[in-house]
């Protein structure tokens, strides 16, 4: 789970908006179907952090700031998959 802190930060607020105080982690290996299993224990501090993070960038974007793009090559795989490309980038796919 460490080597994923996106999939960290977002079970920590699941698990903390849901009141629960651990969960199981699955993920699937698609190269071999082997399934994987972690028990995640509730972290406050951790859901704090990310939920303060949230706020931030929503008022952020309330009051009209952009954060900074994440590199200034658009074609990069992040990018491309993106939902907000079109704002971001100002694209119109
Ligand atoms: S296109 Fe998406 S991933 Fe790329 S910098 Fe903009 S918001 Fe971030």
């Amino acid at each position: 789970m460490l080597t994923k802190p996106l999939y960290f930060s977002q079970v920590q607020l699941y698990m903390a908006y849901l009141d629960l105080e651990q969960c199981v982690f699955t993920a699937l290996n698609k190269d071999t179907s082997e399934l994987y299993f972690e028990l995640i224990p509730f972290d406050s501090e951790a859901a704090q952090k990310y939920s303060d993070r949230a706020v931030q960038i929503i008022k952020a974007c309330e009051n009209g700031e952009t954060v900074p793009c994440i590199s200034n090559d658009p074609s990069i795989f992040k990018c491309k998959m993106c939902g907000f490309r079109n704002i971001c980038r100002n694209d119109e796919r």
